[in-house]
């Protein structure tokens, strides 16, 4: 999904656009090198408002889909679902090393840049995508993840070695209560 500069009004357009599950591309194996494997499992709907500030572009938009993320603790596949607002702006390639695009950095917005006269709206919003998965996806929260002795899920069953934890913890709680109730009955 491509706007070129020219054809921006000067009160700006707004783009939506529809992507299906095999959007993300490249840039999902990119991502997938860098550890989580990140699926779209719904069509990308999303909605941006693309402005012109002198030769500058600001895109601010909204995209809703979900993914199919494998949760970091106990590597159950889930659905995570995505609605994320996003600003950025973009500046002409050949103004990268400028003063005056110093300026707008300083700014708190999200900066980037755009090759010729064509600004590409859907790799912004492809990337923003990528930037909303979470580095240790979790599947629910509290997830209880995989036993580190059995292997077992915890949040479906209960090991051996989760009781003999939980015993344990409960030896240590009861010899505390002793030693706090024990000066009392001195007295
Ligand atoms: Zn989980
Ligand atoms: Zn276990």
């Amino acid at each position: 999904m491509k706007v070129k500069f020219t054809d921006i009004p000067d009160d700006g357009l707004t783009v939506s656009f529809s992507k299906d599950t095999a959007w993300l591309g490249d840039l999902q194996d990119q991502w997938s090198e860098q550890g989580a494997a990140v699926v779209l499992s719904r069509p990308v709907q999303t909605e941006v408002r693309v402005r012109k500030s002198g030769r500058h572009v600001i895109l601010s938009g909204r995209v809703v889909t979900s993914l199919a993320l494998v949760c970091s603790r106990c590597l159950t596949e889930f659905e995570y679902n995505v609605d994320l607002t996003f600003e950025q702006g973009l500046s002409p390639r050949e103004e990268e090393n400028s003063v005056d695009e110093m300026e707008l950095t300083r700014d708190d917005l999200e900066f980037d840049f755009y090759d010729g006269e064509e600004i590409d709206v859907g790799r912004v919003v492809r990337e923003n995508i990528l930037l909303s998965v979470p580095i240790k996806p979790i599947c629910v929260e509290p997830c209880r993840g995989l036993c580190p002795r059995c292997g077992v899920d915890l949040n479906k069953e209960i090991c051996q070695c989760q009781t003999a934890r939980k015993e344990s913890k409960f030896g240590v709680l009861a010899s505390l209560k002793e030693k706090l109730e024990r000066p009392k009955s001195d007295t």
